[in-house]
C-alpha cells in the first residue's frame, strides 16, 4: 500500500491530493509557485538537471527552475515542474528503468567485507525457499553482493529491463505490491489494468515512448551517463496520455575513455545500464496490447 497524499497541491485554483508512488514521504512537499514541487536536494541530482536543461531531452523531464531553501530553513530543495498538475484525477505508474538498480560502485563495496547474512538469507527464502544454495542453506546466510544481484532478478529489472515501482489507478487506489512481477504477461496484466477505461492511453504512450527514444539517439547526456535508478513516469486522465523521465539521483557521468550503447549485457564493471532494453521491452509490451 502507498503511504500517501503527504500534501494538497494547488494549480488553477484546485486543491488536489499530490501522489507520491516511491522514495520517502519526506522526500517531497508543495513548491512556493504554482505548478511545481519540491524535492529534498541531493547534488548529483541537481547536477543531472543543470546539464539536462540543456540537452534534447529537456522536454522529456520536469523543468527544474533551481535549488531553493526549504521554509524550516535546514535543507535546500530542487524546485521541479509538477508533472501531475495539468491531469485531472490522474492515474500515474512508476518504472524503474535498467537491467540494475544500483551502482557499480554500490557492489564493489558491498563485496569489500563480504560477510554471511542471517537476515539477507531469510528475505530470500521468504520469497523463493529454493533460491539459496545448498551451500547458503546450510550456512543459513548470503552474502550482500549476492543478494543484491539475485534481487533483481524476481522483479522484471534483470530480465526486460525495467520494473513496476507502483501504480495509482483511477478508483484513486493504489499499490506498490510489484516486487514479485517479473514476467511479460504478469507486466501486461498490470498495464491492462492501468489503462482499464482509458483505451486512447496506449497509443499516446506508445507515440511518447518511440520519441523519447529517439531522443536518447541523439542525447550527450545519455551518450555520457549511465542512468541507475531513474524511472520513467506514465500519467493519464480521461483526455491525455504522458510519460517523462525523472529521479536521477542515482545517474552519473561514465567514467573517463568508458562508453555504453545502454543495450549490451552488463557483465561487473562494464557500466551497461540497459536503458535501453528496458525501453525497448515497455514500446513492445504496449504494441502488444494494442493489438490484442
Ligand atoms: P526512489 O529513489 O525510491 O525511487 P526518490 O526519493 O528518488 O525515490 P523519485 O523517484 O524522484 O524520488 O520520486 C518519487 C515519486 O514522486 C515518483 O514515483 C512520482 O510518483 C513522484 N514524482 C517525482 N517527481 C515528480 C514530478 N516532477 N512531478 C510529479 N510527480 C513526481
Ligand atoms: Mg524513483
Ligand atoms: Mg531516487
Amino acid at each position: 500500500i502507498v503511504q500517501w497524499t503527504p500534501f494538497f497541491q494547488t494549480y488553477k485554483k484546485q486543491r488536489y491530493p499530490w501522489v507520491q508512488l516511491a522514495g520517502h514521504q519526506g522526500n517531497f512537499k508543495a513548491g512556493p509557485d504554482q505548478g511545481t514541487i519540491l524535492k529534498k536536494l541531493c547534488t548529483k541530482e541537481e547536477k543531472c538537471f543543470k546539464i539536462l536543461m540543456r540537452d534534447v531531452l529537456r522536454p522529456y523531464v520536469p523543468e527544474f527552475r533551481g535549488v531553493v531553501g526549504g521554509d524550516d530553513g535546514d535543507c535546500e530543495y530542487l524546485q521541479l515542474q509538477d508533472l501531475l498538475s495539468d491531469f485531472i484525477s490522474p492515474c500515474v505508474m512508476d518504472c524503474k528503468i535498467g537491467v540494475r538498480t544500483y551502482l557499480e560502485e554500490e557492489l564493489a563495496k558491498a563485496k569489500e567485507k563480504p560477510k554471511l547474512r542471517k537476515d539477507m538469507y531469510e528475505k530470500m527464502c521468504q520469497i523463493d525457499k529454493c533460491a539459496p544454495t545448498d551451500e547458503e542453506h546450510r550456512l543459513k546466510g548470503v552474502t550482500k553482493p549476492r543478494y543484491m544481484v539475485w534481487r533483481e532478478t524476481i522483479s522484471s529489472t534483470a530480465m526486460l529491463g525495467f520494473r513496476i515501482e507502483g501504480i495509482r489507478r483511477s478508483d484513486g487506489t493504489s499499490s506498490k505490491d510489484f516486487k514479485t512481477t517479473r514476467t511479460r504477461e504478469q507486466i501486461m496484466k498490470a498495464f491492462r489494468d492501468f489503462t482499464d477505461g482509458f483505451p486512447h492511453a496506449i497509443p499516446k504512450y506508445i507515440q511518447r515512448l518511440k520519441a523519447v527514444k529517439a531522443t536518447l539517439d541523439s542525447s550527450t547526456f545519455f551518450a555520457t551517463h549511465e542512468m541507475i535508478g531513474s524511472s520513467l513516469l506514465f500519467v493519464h486522465d480521461r483526455f491525455n496520455a504522458n510519460v517523462w523521465l525523472i529521479d536521477f539521483a542515482k545517474t552519473v557521468s561514465l567514467p573517463e575513455n568508458t562508453t555504453t550503447d545502454h543495450n549490451s549485457k552488463w557483465i561487473v564493471g562494464n557500466h551497461e545500464d540497459g536503458y535501453l532494453i528496458g525501453l525497448n521491452n515497455l514500446i513492445s509490451i504496449f504494441v502488444t496490447m494494442l493489438e490484442q
